[in-house]
């Protein structure tokens, strides 16, 4: 038997020390037989749990759901959210939050189980997730944080034993998810549409202290909340932009109040460079298209800001205005960090008024020429342009000048601009056609190999390494678009 001690668990559950309004409690809904598939052990020793233990009977029974770890309180979080646009009640329908782990350097990160079984929220639903597509979050939520793009972690999946009925049978899993917490915007909305002030004074207070601790003595730590949210998911949306990542269901229920990318469904990395590429097989209108991302962040943050208004000032009208003061700084804030960003992929340090107008130039070249997004900016790092039609264009030959000249500018020199391209254009990313044939490999033969390796090659994307080449190639172009589908 291994003992608490042994496995590290070290939970403080201030969530559930909350009212009731906002969670319900659970007791174990237990699979018949769990088996470990995949343990995350550098994340395991950062939270201050020990990997070996983790492996032991006891410590899966736990990550499945089936025994509560001493010191866990589960339970299954409130929550409502616009979908695709239309407000509905949600909550935690196939998650179960076992506690907050307190690490040795301090820090609460949520561990919760995702695919747990039913919940008073799940609905019609079955509380269950497939393997698949809980390996598919590991892999891209582990490839993100190495990229270093804030996000939820995983830190295992384990296998329930069980099977699952969707359009056919599937192996059931559980993920453990590791988050700063699982606080969205959707609880907020929930709080403002059916708590009462009080109980949304409470919600932001706990998001302050636990995420915004230095705006707690402001003025108006409400509105200091509002605009370190919006300044974080700024931030956080220009970052996917710059990978090329699509979230796919970028509902509201579906962002975070901490800035960290949350529920790995439908979402993908796009190959050639092209603003409406859709992934999501249910996102037929193109409301989450890649070029749309920023301005669904910030259609989201305006519904936070509506949850908000009670809190922002006792005159109604006040309080719209000042909502409406943030959430219009978000556009300039995106672009301002994304500008950064791009300038960083071209090795430019300082700024230029019309550095702009070259990155745009850039861009619809790509697109015109259906240029691999990753792999532009990958040829440009090693100053190799090739691989490309676009690269024979007299186009880009004439923009390719003008971006040396603009290097030849800034006072750094062109090792130091190759160094900082190659710090922020990545050799790799998760590519489709890899991350299908790992679960392909991990679901249909239970070999978890291809994934490892895969794993392994994401865990350092600016590493530049030989070994990264074979995983920088384009798939066999088909004429069936890829497509993804919500993890349910
Ligand atoms: P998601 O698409 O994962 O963001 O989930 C949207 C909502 O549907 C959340 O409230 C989930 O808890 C719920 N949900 C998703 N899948 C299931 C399921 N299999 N059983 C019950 N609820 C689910
Ligand atoms: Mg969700």
């Amino acid at each position: 038997m291994t003992n608490r001690k042994e496995i590290g668990w070290n939970f403080d559950n201030t969530y559930s020390r909350l009212p009731k309004f906002f969670y319900n409690s659970l007791s174990p809904n237990p699979v018949s037989s769990p088996k470990l598939a995949v343990l995350n052990e550098p994340l395991a020793t950062t939270l201050g749990l020990n990997p070996e233990a983790l492996k032991s009977e006891e410590a899966v029974a736990v990550l499945a759901g089936n025994q509560v770890p001493e010191g866990g309180s589960p339970l299954a979080q409130a929550y409502a959210g616009h979908q695709f646009g239309h407000f509905t009640m949600l909550g935690d329908g196939r998650a179960m939050l076992i506690g907050e782990q307190i690490t040795p350097n301090h820090d609460r990160f949520d561990i919760q189980l995702k695919g747990s079984g039913r919940t008073p929220y799940s609905r019609g639903g079955d509380g269950r997730a497939a393997l698949g597509p809980m390996l598919r979050e590991y892999i891209i939520s582990e490839a993100m944080h190495a990229l270093g793009i804030q996000t939820t972690r995983s830190l295992a999946v384990v296998t329930t034993g069980e099977t699952i009925i969707r359009e056919t049978e599937l192996p059931g899993a559980i993920l453990t998810r590791v988050a700063s917490s699982h606080l969205r915007v959707g609880t907020f909305e929930y709080t403002a549409r059916w708590g009462e002030l009080e109980e949304l004074q409470l919600l932001a207070d706990y998001a302050i202290e636990r995420h915004y601790p230095e705006i707690e003595a402001d003025e108006n730590r409400y509105l200091s909340l509002l605009r370190n949210v919006i300044k974080r998911q700024a931030y956080l949306i220009a970052k996917w932009q710059l990978v090329g990542f699509i979230h796919g269901v970028m509902n509201t229920d579906n962002m975070t109040i901490s800035g960290e990318t949350i529920d790995y469904g439908p979402c993908a990395f796009m190959d050639t460079y092209d603003p409406a590429t859709v992934f999501s097989s249910i996102d037929r209108q193109g409301r989450y298209a890649y070029g749309n991302q920023p301005y669904i962040g910030g259609w989201n943050l305006a519904r936070f800001a509506e949850s908000l208004l009670p809190l922002l000032h006792e005159n109604q009208e006040k309080a719209v205005e000042r909502a409406q003061d943030e959430v219009s700084k978000f556009g300039e804030l995106y672009k301002m960090n994304w500008l950064k960003g791009m300038r960083a992929k071209l090795g430019i340090f300082d700024e230029e008024e019309q550095d702009e107008t070259l990155i745009e130039s850039l861009l619809s070249m790509m697109q015109k020429y259906k240029a691999d997004y990753t792999n532009t900016f990958r040829a440009l790092t090693y100053d190799k342009p090739e691989g490309s039609e676009m690269f024979n264009a007299s186009e880009f030959k004439q923009w390719y000048d003008q971006w040396h000249a603009r290097q030849g500018r800034q006072k750094e020199s062109n090792e130091e601009s190759h160094q900082l391209m190659r710090n922020n254009n990545p050799a790799v990313i998760p590519r489709n056609h890899r991350v299908e044939e790992a679960l392909e490999a991990a679901v249909e033969q239970g070999d978890y190999s291809v994934m490892e390796r895969l794993l392994n090659v994401l865990s350092k994307p600016f590493a530049h390494t030989p070994e990264q080449e074979e995983y920088c190639t384009l798939p066999i172009p088909s004429n069936i678009p890829y497509r993804t589908f919500c993890g349910t």
